[in-house]
Parts: structure tokens; sequence; C-alpha cells
């Protein structure tokens, strides 16, 4: 008998290879729901938003293996007309990634770009901490790397929302080696920034929560659901696995839940104290998304692509068209991220909604204060993920607990994007690491 404790993208992706394989397994779920970071909000009978994770692109080859297993259709992101920049309270349009702000800047920007990418080539990303400037990497924030090479305030800037972006923190959470990990291991920041050939090419029809509902339903009965795992006691032959009002017993488990959550757990005997301190060390990342629904895309009729990046004047990083597939009704997604986020989300609802129309209409008029539908979610608030998208490596912590929080200890596995060498806090990486960590229960069975 095996426990998998979570059930998003890698508790499943584990699940999938146990059943297949034909093996006694039970998932204990905190949540009413699969999928964890994945939610999509589905509302007035037809009509979904995705409050998570929502787009895969090329290099995460199991999103679509298991998206054409499933019989699920992808779709293109939204990606033609104008762009907007808002810098120093400026607007202005451009086309393609990187805005038009200046020959220095642009050169300027394309330039930390490649160094970035240069260093982050180098590194392995099962050992990033065996590089031979590793130490040096990992004594240096990533903030401290942008603003040194960064010539001019407006490279600063269009860089610093672009990076805070993909990684969802202030660029000072972070180490410079954690950024080129992370980097490496979706294979270039080209890639991470991108729409067109990068992670944010296709959306699934429906919503991205449909792909794990279908992952879960071959094996929906052996998924308990409202049970949170409290307690882990662990001898030699057995794992008993206990929360309020249940109680299992197994030989091996895995653990797919966010790193800052196993704190929370009490093992008995006590995980060895590397991984505690690591645990101590690692946070999560900060992001709300912000949605408008309209009738129709309409800036898409006014040329815009209704994608935004702003400076730090403005509450949100950026913009996207996140409407669906058929266009059948418009949504402008806005990002919301680290201490932008802690501002926003601390504003009273209506507040929010009123700052956020209006920031709307900064850039697409006045028919943006006239939604038919408004959300905004900040998953920093969700008990059950304490943050997205992923746990953030500060400086000093690959070095000392390299590959700590995926050594399995005694019977316990892990899985979660966390544990993942490529793809890192992405549902690729997440599926990855749950294969993986089904793969090394199975070669012990
Ligand atoms: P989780 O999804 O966190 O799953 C862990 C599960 O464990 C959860 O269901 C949780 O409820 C459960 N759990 C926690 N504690 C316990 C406990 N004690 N007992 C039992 N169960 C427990 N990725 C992309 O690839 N593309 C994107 O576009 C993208 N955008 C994102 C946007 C946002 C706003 C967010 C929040 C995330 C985004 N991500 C994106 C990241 C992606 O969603 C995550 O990397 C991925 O879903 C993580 O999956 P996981 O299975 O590792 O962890």
């Amino acid at each position: 008998m095996f426990i998998i404790i979570g059930a998003g993208f890698s508790g499943l992706a584990a699940a999938r290879i146990l059943h297949k394989a034909g093996k006694d397994f039970l998932v204990m779920e905190a949540r009413n729901r699969p999928g964890g970071r994945v939610h999509t909000l589905r509302y007035a009978d037809d009509r979904y938003l995705d409050l998570g994770g929502q787009w895969i692109g090329p290099g995460q080859h199991r999103m679509y293996e298991l998206a054409t297993e499933y019989k699920l259709e992808w779709f293109d992101t939204y990606n033609s007309g104008k762009n907007i920049i808002d810098l120093k309270r400026k607007i202005r349009t451009y086309t393609g990634l990187i805005p038009g702000i200046g020959l220095p800047s642009l050169l300027n920007i394309r330039y930390v770009i490649s160094q970035l990418d240069r260093y982050a080539a180098g590194i392995q990303t099962r050992t990033p901490w065996q590089h031979n400037r590793a130490a040096f990497y990992d004594s240096i924030s990533l903030d401290c790397f942008v603003r040194k090479n960064c010539l001019t305030r407006n490279a600063y800037q269009v860089l610093r929302t672009g990076l805070e972006t993909v990684f969802a923190c202030n660029l000072n959470e972070i180490s410079l080696l954690h950024a080129l990990f992370y980097i490496k291991s979706g294979n270039n920041l080209n890639t991470l920034l991108s729409i067109e050939k990068g992670a944010q090419q296709h959306r699934i029809k429906g919503g991205m929560q449909l792909l794990a509902e279908h992952m879960a339903q071959p094996f929906r009965e052996r998924i308990r659901y409202n049970h949170a795992v409290k307690k882990i006691i662990q001898n030699e032959h057995e794992v008993v696995v206990s929360g309020e009002g249940f109680s299992y017993r197994a030989n091996r488990i895995i653990i797919a839940i966010p790193p800052v959550l196993i704190r929370d757990i009490r093992f008995e005997p006590a995980l060895p104290f590397q991984k505690q301190q690591l645990l101590q060390k690692l946070s999560m990342g900060t992001v709300g998304k912000v949605f408008g629904v309209y009738p129709s895309p309409f800036w898409r009729k006014a040329g815009f692509s209704g994608q935004v990046v702003t400076d730090n004047n403005q509450p949100f990083q950026v913009f996207f068209d996140s409407s669906p597939a058929d266009a059948g009704y418009g949504v402008l997604l806005a990002f919301c991220i680290a201490d932008r986020a802690r501002h926003f989300f601390s504003l009273q609802e209506a507040q929010r909604k009123n700052l956020a129309l209006q920031n709307f209409a900064r850039y697409f008029g006045r028919q943006a204060l006239q939604p038919d539908h408004y959300t905004d979610h900040c998953w920093a608030d969700e008990p059950w993920s304490g943050g997205c998208y992923a746990a953030l490596y500060p400086t000093g912590a690959w070095t000392s607990f390299q590959d700590e929080l995926s050594k399995p200890f005694q019977n316990i596995h892990w899985a979660g994007t966390e544990t993942a060498t490529e793809w890192y806090g992405y549902i690729e990486g997440a599926v990855r690491a749950g294969e993986r960590a089904a793969g090394e229960i199975l070669s012990k069975a």
C-alpha cells in the first residue's frame, strides 16, 4: 500500500503511474478539489477563469502528451496588435517582446538577458551547486546582478517587471544561482518571457484544471478530499499518515505538497535537521491575478494585443488577453506580484475593484470600466498553497542544502514542482517530479 499526499499535478502524476502499475494506493488531499495551484473558476454556466497556472509551451512535452491522451484541445494565446508600455507614467505602444524605450536601454536589456542566458546555460539543473562559480552566484541576489548590469533606469524598470513576473517575487528575494537554475530548467529566459515559442504559448480549452480532473478520474475513488495530513510516523516497516478523523498505514509514501507546508506536518522521527533548516529558509512567491471580463475583447478591434508592461508606479506588472479560444467574451488579465501584491491585496475588495478598473481604463479606454464580471485572487491567502508560483531559494540555500528537498527519508519520497530539475515552478515540472517519485517507490516495491 502506498499513500500520496497532495492531489496537485505532481501527486496526480505519481498516482497515475501507480494506478497503471496496478498498485494499491490512496491520495490524501486537503482541499475539496484536485489541481492545487491550478484552479479554474467556473461561473455563469459556461464561463471560466484560470485563477492559477494556465499556460503551456514548447519544451513542456509531458503537458502536450497528457492533453493529447485525455483528448483535450489547446489554443494559441492571443498575441497580435500593439503592446503597451507605461514607464514614468508615460504610455507608449510597441510590437514584439521588447519595448521601444530608446536604443541605449534596449541594447542594455538585450545584454542583461543574454548574460543571464549565458550563465544559465552553464548550470547543470541536477547539481546547480557544483558549478565552478556557484559560491559567487549564490552569494548575491538576482536584484544585485540586474542593478549592477543595468546602465539606464528604463532598462532596470523593464527588466525588473519582466523578471518579477517570471519568478513572482521581488528580485532581492532569490539568489542569482536560483534564478540561473530556474532559467535553465525552463530552457532560457526568452522562453520564459515569451508567448510565441515560449512558456505562455498555449492554453487548454475549458481551463487548465480540466486536465487535473481528467488525470484524477480513473482513480477518483482512491482520492480522499478534505483530508489534511497533520502527522506522519514511520518505522522501518511502515508509515502511518493521519489527520483529523483519519489514520492510514502504508509501506511508502510520496509527499507532493509545497515545501513551506511540510513544516506544518509533525514527523516522528523528525526530519533530518538539514531538511528542516532548508524548509525554514524557503518562502513562497507572492502573486495575484486580476480579471476584468467583458462582452467581447473590445481592445482587439482597436488594434491592441491586451498586453501591457508597467513600472512600479502602477499596481500591476503585466497584462494579457486571457479570452477563451472562440473569443465569445473578453478577458483582461493583470498580474499583481510581490510588493505590488502586498499593497493591492491589503485594500478592501471594493477599493481593489475600483483601482483595477481605473487602471484597465488607463490603457483600454472607458469601456474597460464596465466589465460583466470582476474577480481578483491572491495566492498568498490560500492556506494550502502558502503563496505561488513556487518556493524561492534565497542566497546561500542552494550551496548549503543542495538536493535536500528531494532526498528520500527512509520510506518517505518527495515530489512537487519544487523537486523538479526541469521546469521548476511549472506544471510540467510538477508532473515530471511526480513521475520520478512514483518510479522511486516502484523500484523499491
Ligand atoms: P500543488 O499544486 O501546490 O499541489 C499540492 C497539493 O497538496 C494541493 O492540492 C494542496 O491542497 C495539497 N496539500 C497541501 N498540504 C497538504 C496536507 N498537509 N495534506 C494534504 N494535502 C495537502 N505553471 C505553469 O506551468 N504555467 C502557468 O501559466 C503558471 N501560472 C501560474 C499562475 C499562478 C497565479 C499560480 C498560482 C501558479 C502558476 N503556475 C504556472 C505554477 C503551477 O501552477 C505550479 O507549479 C504547479 O501547479 C504545482 O503543482 P504541485 O503538484 O507541485 O503543487
